[in-house]
């Protein structure tokens, strides 16, 4: 009989509650035990793991944020923290881990699970835990599930949030579109994403912004306020009474340095002459229930990791579990962590084109 263990972990994301149940009670009909750990890798440190029954989770599906609790967890982040969560696993019985949350969570999950031996035997010797239980235990089943409103994971078309974060961006950008109208404005609009300016590319397509900053892709032109103005003036020349701008938190600028939104504000204002206004959306973009595409996402994401747990050997390498062209998937975690990384490094070389591609085939030209 599988024990599983399910936790959510870094920023919040909607749909991690969807998870969360769909793990529980698919767990349960498969014939698994599911323990909650709660707080993400904080519950393993501090033994906050609590067994599910089918009645616990009731309720999740339309709730946002994740209601077992997330944080960031600097304990986990050292051997002697992920020791003690070693032995909080151990003697709570868990075999397997299901992970939802973004690439340092996961990366995280790896780490844990690649020093398993070690940390075993060194419980061992410090005889926090038996020969029996040692022997028992002689590996740790990891899955992850991509729970990121950023939609910045590598090896998946979309991850658990996203959908939703976009969706209430719409929303906002669209209502400060009808006052940017009424009093002809410009509005810089800063959008959350971390590192990554999926959120801001999408809202930007979906609303039809004037202009859109990403990490990924700074303006084309030796200078970005040449051509940001050069665009502003023109779709203003054309009759627009509104001007538009997203610009993704991470942005940057071809030397790598950040795009701000005041510096933007400050652009068009000086130069065009636009009464413009700056709004940092911030945690509303987390926050609200989850649109149905994250509902569906995340149940059909969560089934797929309780079978992987199921079929796992000690030899296969952590899965991720994925969505490409429409189907899940299960691929290495770690090879999926890996290419993510690579964004960031094609990024830092100034490759844009590079990091586009492998950001997302779809957008890059
Ligand atoms: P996200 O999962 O949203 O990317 P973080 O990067 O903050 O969020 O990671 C969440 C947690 O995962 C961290 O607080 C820490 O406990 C754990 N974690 C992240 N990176 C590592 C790592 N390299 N080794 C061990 N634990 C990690």
């Amino acid at each position: 009989k599988r024990k599983i263990g399910v936790l959510t972990s870094g920023g919040d994301a909607p749909g991690m509650n969807a998870c969360v149940r769909a793990v529980v009670r698919y767990g349960i009909s498969k014939g698994c035990e599911v323990y909650a750990v709660y707080e993400g890798y904080q519950g393993l440190v501090d033994n906050g793991i609590k067994k599910m029954d089918w009645k616990s989770v009731r309720g999740y599906l339309s709730v946002g944020g994740t209601t077992i609790g997330t944080a960031r967890c600097m304990p986990f982040k050292t051997r002697e923290g992920r020791l003690q969560a070693a032995e909080n696993l151990i003697k709570s019985g868990i075999d397997s881990l299901i992970v939802c949350g973004g690439d340092g969570s996961l990366t995280g999950a790896d780490v844990f699970r690649s020093e398993w031996s070690g940390l075993t035997s060194e419980l061992l010797e410090n005889e926090r835990i038996t020969e029996e239980e040692a022997q028992s235990y002689t590996s740790l089943t990891i899955v992850g599930l991509v729970g990121s409103i950023d939609n910045d994971m590598s090896s998946t078309d979309i991850t658990i949030g996203a959908v939703t974060s976009l969706h209430r961006i719409c929303e906002s950008v669209d209502s400060i579109g009808t006052t940017a109208l009424s009093h002809s404005r410009a509005f810089v609009i800063e959008v959350m994403g971390r590192h990554c300016g999926w959120l801001a590319l999408a809202a930007g397509i979906a609303t039809g912004a004037d202009f859109v900053f990403i990490p990924e892709r700074p303006p084309a032109g030796d200078d970005w306020k040449d051509t940001l103005c050069s665009v502003a003036e023109r779709h203003r020349r054309l009759g627009k009474r509104k001007t538009v701008v997203i610009v993704a938190e991470g942005a940057l600028d071809r030397n790598l340095d950040p795009i701000k939104a005041k510096d933007i504000k400050n652009i068009l204002t000086d130069r065009l002459g636009l009464d413009t206004r700056v709004t940092t959306l911030g945690h509303t973009q987390r926050g609200g229930a989850p649109a149905a595409f994250d509902r569906i996402l995340a149940t059909i994401q969560s089934v797929a990791a309780v079978d992987a747990v199921l079929r796992s050997t000690p030899e296969t390498p952590s899965p991720m579990i994925g969505m490409s062209n429409n189907q899940v998937t299960s691929g290495p975690l770690m090879k999926a962590v890996e290419l993510t990384h690579e964004v960031a490094k094609a990024i830092g070389e100034k490759n844009f084109a590079r990091a586009m591609e492998l950001r997302d085939p779809q957008f890059a030209e």
